[in-house]
C-alpha cells in the first residue's frame, strides 16, 4: 500500500534514507554498536558529526566564516536563543511579522529586548510578504522565510544594512539561498533535514563576539561553536538521521530538488486555480513551494474532503489547527505521483463523489 504523507512537521521522510537507517541500526558500520548507544566523544560519532556539517557546507556553500552548530530544542529554543545571544549591543530588535511562526518568535523577543516590527502582513490575512525597502539601526532584522501555517514565503532576502537572521526551518535545503545574504539562519530538522530533536544554527562567526557570559552555558553560541556542538550531548541519533537525507541531497543534486519542488507546487496551484471547488488566498508571487493551504470555503466540505482523501490513503492534508482547511506540504522527499494522486483525488471530490 503507498501512502502519501503530507505533514507539515514531523513529515515524510526519502525512502532510501529510511532503507539505509534501518540497514545500519544495529550494527553501525561494523562498530559492534547501534548510533543510540555510541558516545557522542567516540571517533566513530565524531566522523557522523563531522559529515553532516561538511556536507551541509558544501549544499549550502557555507564559507569558514559562519559556525555550524547542531542543537537541541527545535526551532522555537531559537526564538529565546537569538535575543539573548544577538541583542546586546543596542538592545533593540527588527522583526517582519508574516505569520504565526513570525508572532511566537516576536513573543519571545520581547522577553529580552525591545522589539519593533517593521511590517506585517496581518492585517491582510497573511496572504502576502510585506515589501521593503526597510531601514533598520537594530541589532538585527528577523524575518520567518517561509510560513509554513500560512503557505507564503520570500523569494529573495530584504536588503538591509544590520544583520539578517532568517528561520528557514519549513525550507532549508528546498531551494539554493544566498547565504552570503544572511548572518544566521536556523531550521528545526524534522521538516526537511530529518527528524526531531535537531536544530541546525548556522551563524557568522563575527556575531559571536556579541554573546554575554551572563547567560547559561546552554544557550551560549560561542559555547557550542567553540565545542563543535560537543558541550554536552547533541540529539546523536537525529543528528545521524540528518547526515543521511543531507548525503541523499547531495546524490540526488539539490538542483534537480529544486526544480522538483518548483514544478510540484506548480501543478498543485494550478489544479486549485482551474478548480471551482478549492481556493488558495495567496499572492501568486509570494505562494511557498513547500506548504500549500487551500480550502472549500466550508468547514463541513473540508472536513469531508480530507475523509476522503484519508481513505485513499493521502494522510495528514488538515491544515494547522489556527487556520483549518487543508495544508499540502511538499517537502524534498514528497514524490511527484503523491501531488498527482493528490490533484485526482480533489478532481474526483469536486465531482461529487464522497
Ligand atoms: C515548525 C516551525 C517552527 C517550530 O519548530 P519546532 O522545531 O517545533 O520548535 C518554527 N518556525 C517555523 C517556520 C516552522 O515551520
Amino acid at each position: 500500500m503507498t501512502v502519501y504523507n503530507f505533514s507539515a512537521g514531523p513529515a515524510v521522510l526519502p525512502a532510501p534514507v529510511l532503507l539505509k537507517a534501518q540497514s545500519e541500526l544495529l550494527d553501525y558500520e561494523n562498530s559492534g554498536q547501534s548510533v543510540f548507544e555510541m558516545s557522542h566523544r567516540s571517533p566513530i560519532f565524531e566522523s557522523i558529526r563531522d559529515a553532516a556539517e561538511q556536507s551541509l557546507r558544501r549544499l549550502m556553500s557555507i564559507p569558514d566564516t559562519y559556525s555550524v552548530l547542531f542543537l537541541q530544542g527545535g526551532a522555537t529554543l531559537q526564538f529565546t536563543m537569538l535575543p539573548q545571544n544577538l541583542a546586546t549591543k543596542t538592545g533593540r530588535v527588527d522583526f517582519i511579522d508574516t505569520g504565526g511562526w513570525s508572532t511566537k518568535a516576536i513573543a519571545d523577543a520581547k522577553l529580552y529586548t525591545s522589539v519593533n516590527v517593521l511590517a506585517s502582513s496581518a492585517d491582510h490575512g497573511y496572504r502576502f510578504i510585506p515589501e521593503g525597502p526597510f531601514t533598520s539601526t537594530a541589532d538585527y532584522l528577523h524575518i520567518t522565510w517561509n510560513n509554513t501555517l500560512e503557505g507564503t514565503t520570500y523569494q529573495t532576502p530584504p536588503l538591509v544594512d544590520v544583520p539578517l537572521v532568517a528561520d528557514v526551518s519549513s525550507s532549508i535545503l528546498s531551494e539554493p539561498l544566498p547565504i552570503e545574504s544572511f548572518d544566521m539562519l536556523y531550521a528545526g530538522a524534522q521538516k526537511n533535514l530529518g527528524v526531531a530533536g535537531l536544530t541546525v544554527v548556522i551563524v557568522k562567526n563575527a556575531l559571536l563576539d556579541r554573546v554575554p557570559d551572563t547567560i547559561g552555558a546552554y544557550l551560549r553560541y560561542d559555547i557550542h561553536a567553540k565545542q563543535r556542538s560537543l558541550y554536552n550531548t547533541p540529539p546523536t541519533f537525529s543528528l545521524y538521521m540528518t547526515k543521511l537525507v543531507l548525503e541523499w541531497i547531495e546524490e540526488t543534486g539539490l538542483e534537480t530538488i529544486a526544480a522538483r519542488n518548483v514544478s510540484q507546487a506548480r501543478m498543485l496551484y494550478e489544479a486549485i486555480d482551474q478548480s471551482h471547488l478549492f481556493h488558495n488566498h495567496v499572492g501568486v508571487k509570494d505562494r511557498s513551494r513547500m506548504n500549500i493551504p487551500f480550502s472549500t470555503g466550508s468547514e463541513s466540505e473540508d472536513a469531508a474532503f480530507l475523509n476522503f482523501a484519508a481513505s485513499h490513503d493521502l494522510i495528514n492534508l488538515a491544515g494547522h489547527r489556527s487556520i483549518g482547511g487543508m495544508r499540502a506540504s511538499l517537502y524534498n522527499a514528497m514524490p511527484t505521483e503523491g501531488v498527482t494522486a493528490l490533484i485526482h483525488i480533489m478532481h474526483r471530490f469536486e465531482q461529487g463523489e464522497r
